[in-house]
């Protein structure tokens, strides 16, 4: 369930029409509970909350409401990881599994990308209390995860040395208590014209070195990429729902 806009707002971003362009439908408190319990009668395994942090506040009510009136799936939180520490505290019992960015570890590329030179320090801080909350990734018995950390990283074109930092700085700290979502599907936008490096996909011989360089580190919780992930196929249409199914 995608949110509108985003609090981080980067300029190579493929949700831009919702992140930036702000795409999207007004709706009640209410009927957000009631869309999460048609998700469960529909069959879905979780609630996937897209970019919610800004409505955070109306999320918790909505969620109240459902668990009230029967919502028992797993809620994941899908954020960009630039997170408030009280933010996430303010999540306690609502949230069983954190779908989290780790973008940057450098100051430079955050503040040239994403125009938040700190956030390298706070989504480093964010990422420690999502753990101290939900601890470390367990799956049940089919296979599905119930519980934990699943680290999302977007390689950037000729970023090889900034992936292997976030890789050292989360599997030092975290080892394989979480999982890692290694990702090379780095699609150059229209916007990104005014940042030439960024008009380029990422070399396939780079991401495969970097995952070689997670597997020396010691990871065996990942995702990878394999494949020709470049281009739309993971960049839906964002087609909002008719008045009516809202
Ligand atoms: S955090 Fe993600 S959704 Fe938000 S602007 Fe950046 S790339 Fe887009």
């Amino acid at each position: 369930m995608f949110f509108s806009n985003c609090s981080l707002r980067c300029v190579f971003c493929q949700n831009a029409e919702i992140s930036t362009g702000g795409l999207g439908q007004t709706i009640t408190v209410e009927r957000l509970a009631e869309l999460f319990l048609e998700l469960q009668q529909q069959g879905a395994h979780n609630i996937n909350l897209v970019t919610p942090t800004h409505y955070q506040p109306q999320i918790i009510v909505a969620l109240d409401l459902a668990r009230a009136a029967g919502l028992q799936l797993p809620i994941i939180y899908n954020t960009s990881g630039y997170e408030t520490v009280e933010t996430i505290q303010l999540l306690t019992g609502y949230v069983d599994i954190y779908l989290t960015d780790f973008k940057y570890a450098s100051r430079e590329l955050a503040a040239r990308y994403s125009k938040a030179p700190d956030y390298p320090q706070i989504a480093e801080a964010a990422l420690q209390a999502m753990f101290e909350q939900v601890g470390e990734y367990s799956v049940d018995e089919g296979g599905m995860l119930r519980r934990g950390i699943i680290v999302r990283h977007l390689m950037m074109p000729d970023q090889r040395t900034d992936s292997q930092a976030v890789l050292d700085k989360l599997c030092a700290r975290y080892g394989n208590s979480i999982c890692y979502s290694l990702m090379n599907q780095y699609t150059p936008m229209p916007d990104v014209s005014q940042f030439p490096e960024l008009c380029d996909t990422v070399d396939e011989r780079e991401y495969s070195e970097l995952i070689d360089y997670a597997l020396n580190l010691g990871v065996t919780n990942s995702f990878m990429q394999e494949g020709d992930t470049v281009g739309e196929s993971y960049i839906p249409p964002f087609d909002t729902l008719s008045n009516s199914a809202l």
